[in-house]
């Protein structure tokens, strides 16, 4: 079941998430609704506050560019009180999308690899490194868990560029 999104405004968004500590049924439903929500709306990594629920769990599914007309769908994963054992002093930036604050993008910089430790919904604990873009959805859903968005990391300038339509959006889906 696709479920409904919290945009920016919601103060769920903002909220540190509270630890999993059993994998149940309940759990098992909402990561399998957290999925088909995010290629509803195509996403490649969804994290639980968006989803209204503050708990530490985000999932991904990372598209692969074989060439320009390949495209292969991502393995589905999933990552249950993830956290970051370590990540590079080297740098990267790209512009970020986030299905909680609609049409705008905007530039972060983030490391260039990061290793998490979390554990998957069979209820193994595995440490994996990620490089690339794989680290960076990784870690923008990892955010979310901590109530920080990529809109915080933007750069003073891309703040100040933000804000009026950030306050459009506020606006508008804190009307409810
Ligand atoms: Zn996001």
């Amino acid at each position: 079941m696709k479920l409904p999104l919290a945009y920016y405004g919601d103060a769920v968004l903002r909220k540190k998430t509270a630890r999993v500590d059993e994998i149940n049924d309940e759990l098992r439903q909402l990561v399998h609704d957290m999925d088909e929500t995010m290629e509803a709306n195509n996403g490649c990594g969804l994290a639980a506050p968006q989803v209204h629920r503050s708990i530490s769990l985000f999932v991904t599914r990372i598209p692969r560019y074989i060439d320009e007309k390949t495209v292969l769908p991502g393995e589905f994963r999933v990552f249950i009180n993830p956290k970051i054992v370590s990540y590079s002093e080297e740098v990267w930036e790209l512009d970020e999308a986030c299905l909680s604050i609609p049409k705008l993008r905007g530039n972060v910089i983030r490391p260039v690899k990061v290793t998490f430790q979390a554990t998957d919904l069979e209820g193994n604990t595995f440490v994996e490194e990620f490089v690339g873009f794989d680290a960076r959805c990784m870690m923008h859903e990892n955010d979310h868990l901590n109530g920080v968005l990529y809109i915080d990391r933007l750069s003073p300038k891309g703040k100040k560029e933000f804000e009026p339509l950030l306050r459009e959006l506020k606006k508008k889906y804190s009307q409810k």
